[in-house]
């Protein structure tokens, strides 16, 4: 290969690759020696890049040993007197020698290097190449209107596409000498895709971030501006920003444990920092409102007397003696122990005997907020504990909406009708309501609203129940149970005058002294106009007397000193008597008064027996439950096996189907109680004797004839004694309950207790 010299150009910061061109200017003696040079070697130079331009005169022997050819094609003098030169970078050349005639005079022996070609390979590398450069060029902003694409399909060699391309990669100063070095193309070609791939990546890279950059920007200009814009408009409107002040001072005004301060200052900073317009707004206020108004740390002080609190009881409740003796030595115990593990105490009894009034004057006679809510019909325990605030409209449960109203942190808070809570797939309220008043975790009760948690500890729980049958069985053993089982016809009329009648005249304007009326009329109304244990339909039938009386005293002006009650003003006002035990007062054969006991009271529940031509069946009808028709079958089974005994013809079974009916739609007909009665209606009709209507029975009997206890004594022979009921016959294991029955029934009732039926059977024969 031919070797010639040529003169020498250092370039320094600058790449000369072939096939690309570069201007220079040059401006002392030194490079005009070096153009002069060239013009006598075909205005050839040898351009040579110094990879670091530390030295700006080189040593010859560092210099490195390739170098590009360049043609000079253009020579320029400027009006500064530099001269600007057009250089096109021809080919590499290989340096055999340096030589220097003086210190910057250099010029170099070369021989041009040829490059290695393998023409498949270099073309399938310049598809490839082309198909990089043009899907970068599409994305890259730099390279975009870059008029390289149209030059590359012109471009014969592998060679000088790549010596093309690289000045144009966005890549480091010192990555184009390793190009420049390298002198076979296809390897270039390589290091050119993966730069291109890297390039690509790093475009993307940077992208995202300048996406992200932007958007913040974005977001924080439009805020911005949206601030101010509401600034102005408030400021229009007159009034100013001073919500987030107010929220603010409320805050710190409030007295909460440390952990809801922190919780109310970040969510007020972050409904400051929320968009007005978004709904997100709302919900924060309504949390921040809901925090606001709980309430922390307000406690009233207890009044300890328990002397007064028993005063006041009386004050407010008739009767219930033992009622209030089991509050006060409730109270006397929580006040001994301060133990948290007291508990709960669960006021049992049909509707209208005094619990939830009750329940409020305990709050008042110990000086405590007083707060109810009633968990009848739940049946999702969201209910009680609330809902997590993504969910839509969520608020707080009703203990925290209890807490709000009480406005005290230990107010006397009642759940009214535990006994009525179902459970289904929206969970367990009893097991929720659990944890709500075990003292153990309801220091730390949590809302899923409030999120934060809430001390309940404090609070006194009273719970109410209709029926204890029905309360979920893991409540129970937390509760302190209270029968309240109801009131005697004269505990209503005691009630009915101390506080009923006062209360009634009170709040239809009238002075208690203007309204009289006779006990026997007050007796007249609880019996033949009212059907309850308690006393709620007889305030309500003396209210409508009170109603009609001012309506006649608005409307006519009658206006006298007392109103007197007459027989003709009850028919008048009330209508004719809705009860008059008429059922009862008619001795039948084959119908015997059983006593059932109801979440309403007690009740009379009449048992009917008939029997006709058939083939021995038994029917039942009155919608019976299990328990009752075993009853039945036992009671038919016992009178079967003891016909002869009981002188009832033992055919009248073979040839006759025999119907026993129980009637009173609304009464729950179910549990072994009716045994007795069952098996006495039975024997009436099959030996065709009347038993007496004023004798009523409850037992439960077996196969044997053994008369065993039942529960609901005091309710059922209460509710004997409301029907006209003289005569009970009570299984003797029941004897206990009776001497604990109200005077007024054991004087007006006769109990007899009997072992077995045998003892029953003797009684009815008398
Ligand atoms: P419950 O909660 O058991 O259904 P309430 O407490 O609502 O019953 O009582 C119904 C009404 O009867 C109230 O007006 C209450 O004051 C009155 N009441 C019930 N028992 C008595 C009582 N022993 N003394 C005075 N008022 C009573």
């Amino acid at each position: 290969m031919a070797q010639f010299d040529l003169p020498v150009i250092l370039l320094r910061g600058l790449v000369l690759f072939p096939h690309n061109e570069i201007r220079l200017e040059f401006d002392n003696d030194i490079s005009h020696n070096v153009l002069t040079q060239a013009e006598l070697k075909d205005n050839n130079v040898l351009i040579v890049n110094q990879a670091t331009d530390l030295e700006a005169n080189s040593k010859i022997e560092s210099l490195p040993l390739l170098g590009v050819v360049a043609h000079i094609d253009k020579k320029v003098t400027l009006t500064n007197g530099r001269i600007r030169v057009f250089f096109s970078g021809l080919y590499r050349a290989k340096v055999i020698e340096y030589s220097n005639s003086d210190a910057t005079n250099i010029s170099a022996v070369i021989e041009p290097i040829n490059e290695v070609t393998n023409q498949p390979e270099e073309l399938v590398l310049k598809q490839k190449l082309h198909e990089a450069i043009a899907s970068f060029i599409t994305m890259s902003p730099y390279m975009t209107n870059f008029p390289i694409l149209n030059d590359l399909d012109k471009i014969k060699s592998l060679s000088e596409m790549t010596d093309m391309l690289v000045p144009l990669m966005p890549i480091d100063h010192n990555r184009f000498f390793d190009y420049l070095n390298e002198l076979n193309a296809s390897k270039r070609a390589e290091m050119l895709l993966k730069d291109i791939d890297n390039a690509k990546a790093m475009f993307n890279i940077d992208k995202d971030i300048d996406t992200k950059v932007q958007k913040n920007i974005d977001n924080a200009q439009k805020e911005y501006v949206l601030r101010e814009r509401i600034k102005a408009i408030h400021d229009e409107l007159g009034d100013t920003m001073d919500e987030v002040d107010d929220l603010r001072s409320k805050a710190d005004a409030l007295d909460a444990p440390d952990h809801i301060k922190k919780r109310l200052t970040s969510e007020i900073n972050k409904y400051e920092n929320t968009n007005s317009s978004s709904p997100e707004q709302a919900v924060i206020l309504n949390y921040i409102h809901w925090l606001l108004d709980l309430p922390w740390h307000q406690y009233t002080i207890d009044n300890e007397d328990l002397k007064l609190v028993r005063e006041r009881l009386d004050e407010s409740h008739s009767g219930l003696d033992k009622v209030k003796t089991r509050i006060i030595e409730y109270l006397a115990v929580k006040q001994m122990t301060k133990s948290l593990k007291a508990p709960i105490m669960c006021l049992v009894g049909p509707p209208g005997v005094g619990k939830t009034s009750l329940a409020f004057s305990i709050a008042s006679a110990i000086n405590r907020k007083f707060v109810k809510i009633s968990v009848g019909g739940v049946n999702d325990e969201a209910e009680i504990v609330g809902h997590r605030r993504t969910y839509v409209g969520a608020n707080p449960g009703r203990i925290i909406e209890g807490m709000k109203k009480a406005g005290s942190s230990n107010p006397v808070f009642l759940i009214d009708e535990i006994d009525k809570m179902t459970s289904d797939y929206h969970g367990d309220p009893a097991s929720t309501l659990l944890e709500v008043l075990d003292p153990e975790q309801n220091k730390l009760f949590s809302d899923n609203y409030i999120e934060e948690e809430y001390d309940l500890s404090e609070v006194m729980f009273i719970t109410t129940a209709n029926d204890i049958n029905d309360i979920p069985e893991a409540l129970i053993d937390r509760l302190e149970v209270i029968y309240l089982p109801g009131y005697t016809e004269y505990e209503k009329l005691a009630i009915a005058k101390t506080h009923l009648l006062p209360k009634v005249c009170q709040n239809h304007g009238l002075a208690s002294k203007q309204f009289v009326i006779s006990d026997n009329f007050i007796l007249k109304i609880i019996r033949e106009y009212t059907k309850e244990a308690g006393v709620r339909e007889l305030e309500r039938q003396m209210a409508t007397i009170v109603r009609k009386i001012v309506t006649d005293i608005v409307i006519n002006k009658r206006h006298r000193k007392q109103y007197v009650v007459t027989q003709k003003m009850i028919t008048e006002y009330l209508g004719l008597p809705k009860y008059l035990n008429i059922n009862h007062l008619e001795s039948k054969v084959g119908v015997v008064n059983g006593l059932a006991y109801t979440r309403y009271g007690g009740d009379v529940l009449p048992i009917e027996v008939n029997y006709y031509p058939g083939k021995g069946n038994l029917v039942l009808t009155g919608s019976l439950g299990d328990v009752m028709k075993e009853s039945a079958q036992i009671a038919y089974s016992y009178v079967k096996s003891n016909a002869k005994a009981l002188g009832i013809d033992y055919n009248l079974f073979i040839k006759n189907d025999i119907h026993i009916h129980v009637p009173e739609g609304a009464i729950p007909k179910d549990g072994p109680s009716a045994g007795i009665t069952l098996t006495t209606a039975l024997i009436s009709t099959l030996t065709n004797q009347k038993i007496d209507c004023t004798l009523a029975m409850t037992g439960e009997i077996t196969l044997r004839g053994d008369i065993i206890p039942i529960g609901g004594l005091k309710e059922k022979s209460m509710g004997a004694l409301r029907n006209g009921i003289k005569t009970i016959i009570i299984p003797y294991d029941n004897l206990n309950d009776v001497t604990e029955l109200p005077k007024e029934i054991k004087d007006r009732i006769k109990f007899i207790p009997v072992h077995n039926y045998h003892d029953v059977y003797q009684v009815l024969s008398k």
